[in-house]
Parts: structure tokens; C-alpha cells; sequence
């Protein structure tokens, strides 16, 4: 399949860089840019300098991101015009957002899609390398948007082991703080089958772990159940996808991001209990521990409901880690709404969280709320929470030490180069023993823990001194 056309044979192959901000989702997004570029003929350039074609793929979940985007575009002015024939393309949240107004503001900018029109990148590159600018923001109800080309031959994962496969996209949840549903639309679910399929080809080039993504990812096909559609759509219950997924061979790990409290039923509880290839990991968003707070950010659940799903998932996988994320300094939060918060986050013992101090979204419910929280007041929140969080974290990883686990390399860590992976639990552990000469990323490993730090597990490889 080529999607876009060819610029192969005609041209030195043009090369493209994309930069990525914000959630998974985006980062999943960028792979399916480079793989459809990949399929039109470009190839990747090393650095932005050697680029012909540079993709933005933007965030505005928070105020700072989106503000960055235009930081960032005044900057690629110079960028772009350096060499003759450069283009530039924003794609992402913002850009659904902006659309026709991002060409307005930046006329280096060429070309502008959306979260539904990853699929016209490759055509609108070629458009801009005629000198055609246009912004693609619609919004696309059916499933065109899932059919994306298979992984090209040439096209190199950031972790060769592991690949995101998307089986929702969009929320109707509209949380009073959150711009998602604006950028990313209304939810729809792939059909089971396709969902399988790919996750077939994905393990039969040898990847071995597999995260189901969507926004509320286990909302997967609730609209389809709920008007007697399932059948005709193809979906099925989450967990029951779930269980699909673990059949199939060579899959070892299945992770899922992220769930919604609400759609947390006794079905995917019990698949923690009985597939093995489920990570004992969930990453369950809380937000706030008060239900006030809780009910003014539309949540759904109060924190009762919550610790309620966190008690079940320990009773079938005792040793579950649960991740989540917390926003401090909400409108109307008092000091008893934040020690409400503390007190779950210790209930809880959350191994790891995402913490934010509360930033208006413009469009969002919340956006104009009158009742603002002082900005020094939930700076001095956030650092009381992530005290508290640092405290859990560290607490967590010293009881790993002496035990032995699996690692899946997905490259080298940061600072010391050595190989780096993430354990079942979802904890990046780095390979500390000298004799690790032939591991490659891809490959699972069985190490065992030798040392906690704050941010990592430190460990040998089992059977090497
Ligand atoms: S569930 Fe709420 S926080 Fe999550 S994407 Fe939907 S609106 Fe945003």
C-alpha cells in the first residue's frame, strides 16, 4: 500500500523529522506519521539539520505545551529558511485546534492536520512541495482514520519489543478540566478482528509486548453494547479483547492505557487474576481524592469507587502497581479537598504518578470558574504531593531489592548507557552487571534487583555473578 504517492526514483529520497510532545497517544501517533512517510519514500534524517521535511506533532493538554508549540514555530523560521525546499507540518492537538489559523500566524508553516487526518500527511507533503499550503482538520466519524498501512520494512521502532496498538480513539467523557474531547473527538472503537490482526503481525515481527491504547481505553465498544450493535461493529467487551490479545502467540506482555474508573468491571479485574501475560500494572487516573473536587471535575466515581476497583485488583494480583494521575490546586479546592487527596494516594500506595498543578483550558467546563486556587498555594500543594509521592515511590522500589524479574530491553539508560528495559510492573530497570555484551533490545531477560534509586531499579543479570 502507498498511501501518499512516491517520491522514490524521482529524487533523492527526502528525509523527515518529527517532533513529539505530550501522551502516548501522540507518541503512537508520530509512529504512524513515520511509517506512512516511510511508505511514500522519505526516510529519516539523523538530526533536524540534514531534514528536508520537519513534522510538529503538538499537545495542548496543559497550558505550557501549547504555548511552546508557538515558541517552537517562530524558531523553525530560521530552520526553514536555511536550505531551499524545506517544508514544515504541524499535526497534534493543537493544530485540531487551530487548523487554518496556525497558516495565518506562521507563514513558514506548509501544511496543518489534525488527529483524524494522520493518513493525508504524505499527500500534503507532496501538495507543499508544490507550493500548495492547506490545513486538514476534519473531523472523520468512520474507521478510515484505523487504516493505517502495516509497519514498512524499513521503518525502526523506538523499542523494537513493544508497540502500541490503538483500539479506541476520541472521549465523550467531557471532564470539566480537559480538552481531549475537543482535540481528539468523539469515541470509536475498531472492530475486534482488525485489533487482532494486527497485533498478529505485530508478534510475528517479534514483538513481544503489546499496550492496547485509547483515551478511555476500556470504554472500548460501550456505545456498539449499549445500542445492541456490537455484532455489526465487531466489538466486544474490553476484557474479553483482553483475552483475545493473550492467545495469540508470541505475545508475552499485554499492557492497556489508560482506563477510566467508571468503565472498571469485575470482567478485567479477573483477567489480572487469570492471564499471565496481563502486566501486574495498572495506571488508573484518580485526579483528586475529594469527592467534591471530584465531582466538580465530572469525574464519576468518588474516591470510595476508586479505592474499591485498587482493593479488588489487589485481591486477584496482590503484587498489582498502581500509577496514576493527580491534578492539585482545581478550582474551589480547599486544604481539606488536598488532605483528602493525600489520604488516598497513601490508601492507594501509589508505586508512581503524573502530578500537575490545574492549568484552564480554554473551551473546557471548568475554564472560567471564578474560584480559582492562588498559584502559590497549589505550587506548595504539588510539592507536598510529590514529598508524599517520592516517599511511595522510593518505599516501593526497596522492596523489589534481592528479588529477580524480567526485563525487556528497550534500549540503553540515559546516563551510564548500559541496557534498560521495564519490568512487569512497569518500572525502568537498568542492567548494572558487566556481562551483558550480547543482550539486544527486543530481548526479555531475567535480572535480578541489586539497588533502588528514586527513578530506577538497578540490577545483574540472574546467574551472573
Ligand atoms: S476521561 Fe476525562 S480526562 Fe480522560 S480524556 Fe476523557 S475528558 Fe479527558
Amino acid at each position: 500500500m502507498n498511501p501518499g504517492g512516491s517520491f522514490a526514483g524521482e529524487r533523492p529520497a527526502r528525509r523527515f523529522r518529527i517532533r513529539t510532545y505530550g501522551c502516548q497517544m501522540n507518541a503512537h501517533d508520530t509512529e504512524k506519521i513515520a511509517n506512512l512517510l516511510h511508505h511514500a519514500g522519505l526516510r529519516p534524517a539523523p538530526v533536524e539539520e540534514e531534514a528536508d521535511l520537519l513534522v510538529v506533532n503538538t499537545c495542548s493538554v496543559r497550558e505550557k505545551a501549547a504555548h511552546r508549540l508557538h515558541t517552537d514555530l517562530g524558531l523553525l523560521r530560521a530552520w526553514k529558511q536555511a536550505a531551499p525546499g524545506r517544508i514544515v507540518g504541524v499535526g497534534g492537538c493543537v493544530a485540531q485546534q487551530e487548523g487554518d489559523a496556525l497558516l495565518a500566524r506562521f507563514p513558514h508553516v506548509d501544511f496543518v492536520f489534525g488527529t483524524h487526518n494522520l493518513r493525508l500527511v504524505p499527500a500534503m507533503v507532496e501538495a507543499a512541495a508544490r507550493g500548495h499550503r492547506e490545513s486538514r482538520t476534519e473531523e472523520t466519524r468512520s474507521q478510515e482514520r484505523f487504516d493505517l498501512p502495516e509497519r514498512h520494512p524499513e521503518f525502526v521502532a523506538a523499542s523494537p519489543g513493544r508497540a502500541f496498538v490503538t483500539v479506541m480513539e476520541g472521549c465523550d467523557m467531557f471532564c470539566s478540566f480537559c480538552i481531549v474531547p475537543l482535540t481528539r473527538g468523539r469515541e470509536i472503537s475498531r472492530p475486534a478482528a482488525a485489533v487482532i490482526e494486527e497485533v498478529e503481525r505485530l508478534a510475528a515481527k517479534g514483538v513481544r509486548e503489546i499496550t492496547l491504547l485509547g483515551q478511555t481505553v476500556n470504554a472500548y465498544g460501550r456505545h456498539d453494547a449499549a445500542r445492541g450493535h456490537a455484532d455489526t461493529a465487531g466489538t466486544v467487551p474490553f476484557a474479553a479483547l483482553v483475552h483475545r490479545v493473550a492467545q495469540v502467540s508470541g505475545v508475552a506482555r499485554i499492557r492497556y492505557t489508560s482506563p477510566h474508573p467508571l468503565f472498571f468491571g469485575d470482567d478485567l479485574i479477573e483477567a489480572h487474576g487469570a492471564l499471565e501475560a496481563l502486566c501486574p500494572h495498572v495506571h488508573l487516573p484518580l485526579q483528586s481524592g475529594s469527592d467534591a473536587v471530584l465531582a466538580r471535575m465530572r469525574r464519576r466515581y468518588r474516591a470510595a469507587d476508586y479505592l474499591g476497583i485498587v482493593a479488588r485488583l489487589r485481591a486477584v494480583r496482590p503484587d498489582i502497581a498502581i500509577t496514576t494521575d493527580l491534578i492539585v490546586g482545581f478550582p474551589g479546592e480547599t486544604d481539606a479537598d488536598f488532605e483528602a487527596t493525600l489520604d488516598v494516594v497513601r490508601a492507594a500506595r501509589f508505586v508512581d504518578a503524573y502530578t500537575f498543578k490545574y492549568s484552564p483550558r480554554p473551551g473546557t467546563a471548568a475554564a472560567n470558574a471564578a474560584d480559582g486556587v492562588a498559584p502559590g498555594l497549589a505550587q506548595e500543594r504539588l510539592e507536598a504531593l510529590q514529598d508524599l509521592m517520592r516517599g511511595l515511590t522510593l518505599e516501593a522500589h526497596r522492596a523489589r531489592v534481592g528479588a529477580e524479574t524480567d526485563v525487556l530491553i528497550e534500549g540503553e539508560s540515559r546516563r551510564g548507557k548500559q541496557p534498560s528495559g521495564r519490568d512487569p510492573w512497569h518500572r525502568v530497570v537498568n542492567l548494572a552487571a558487566p556481562a551483558f555484551g550480547d543482550v539486544a533490545a527486543g530481548q526479555i531477560v531475567r535480572v535480578r534487583i541489586v539497588e533502588a534509586t528514586p527513578h530506577s531499579l538497578i540490577a545483574e543479570l540472574a546467574g551472573h555473578a
